[in-house]
């Protein structure tokens, strides 16, 4: 696939390692949000982080000065409701190995939470992971729940740490199972495709930009998405250099991307 930046009408922004990372905003984050803006393009900032709600990231990002509106954010926890609701429109009873975040947008969407009966077991990133959430979950997948993950990254990056991500629970209740989970965030293609419907774009005029190959660039190329890579969070030059798998373009960082993209605009 080749990528002109002229032809890129919607963008999706994966938000850790590309717009910050921790708690400090990137270089050029917040100037690309207000060139999208201005320029009148169609944006969605992309996370398959499931433990903060829209409107808590979008307070996170005012924090950091870039203005975007819980509309224009979807979390692997929302987008996983949201693919749960398309599976079962009444409701259902779900035991939720997660934060509050995802439980409430599954609880939005007429799903009650249960136990070992549960007709589907949602995992997400949980930091108060304990033996008898794990021990439930693996009953119910036992006794025949449909077993669904938000997201599969198995590490979470700190500043200077990794720490166990919903990946590594979603390991531990396949281990005890045998059963793989339906995954709903990067690199699946059900967080994108939901994407693309909430933009109204097409993947032929839209682009993914993020940081990760193996979650990011892997997803877009599956989805059928034209994938942008900057080098500011977990993807090193040496990875994307011995990688078969490679994004479309690839900038050092934001600042790089912006002046191509203005460049290719105004000629
Ligand atoms: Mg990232």
């Amino acid at each position: 696939m080749t990528l002109r930046l002229t032809d890129v009408q919607n963008l999706l922004i994966d938000m850790d390692g590309v717009l910050y990372r921790g708690q400090t905003a990137l270089d050029g984050a917040a100037e690309l949000i207000r060139f999208l803006q201005t320029r009148d393009l169609g944006y969605l900032l992309v996370t398959n982080n499931s433990t903060l709600s829209p409107v808590q990231f979008t307070e996170r990002l005012v924090g950091m000065g870039m203005d975007v509106a819980p509309e224009h954010i979807l979390t692997s926890g929302v987008a996983t409701a949201e693919y749960l609701r398309t599976l079962e429109p009444n409701g259902a009873g779900v035991f939720v190995v997660g934060e509050a975040p995802l439980i409430a947008e599954l609880e939005k969407r007429g799903f009650h939470l249960t136990g070992r009966d549960a007709d589907y077991v949602v995992c997400g990133w949980d930091k108060g992971i304990n033996f008898d959430k794990l021990r439930t979950a693996t009953l119910a997948i036992r006794d025949g729940a449909t077993f669904i993950g938000t997201n599969p990254d198995k590490t979470y990056p700190l500043e200077n740490d990794l720490i166990p991500g919903a990946g590594a629970l979603l390991a531990a209740i396949s281990a005890a199972t045998d059963v793989d989970p339906i995954i709903v965030g990067k690199p699946e293609t059900i967080i994108l495709e939901q994407s693309l419907h909430m933009l109204g774009a097409d993947a032929e005029d839209t682009a993914l930009l993020g940081d990760r190959l193996d979650t990011d660039i892997l997803g877009g190329k599956r989805a059928g998405i034209a994938t942008i890579m900057v080098l500011t969070g977990i993807s090193t030059p040496d990875e994307v250099e011995a990688s078969e798998l490679k994004p479309d373009i690839l900038f050092p960082d934001l600042p790089a991307l912006l002046s191509a993209w203005r460049e290719a605009l105004e000629g």
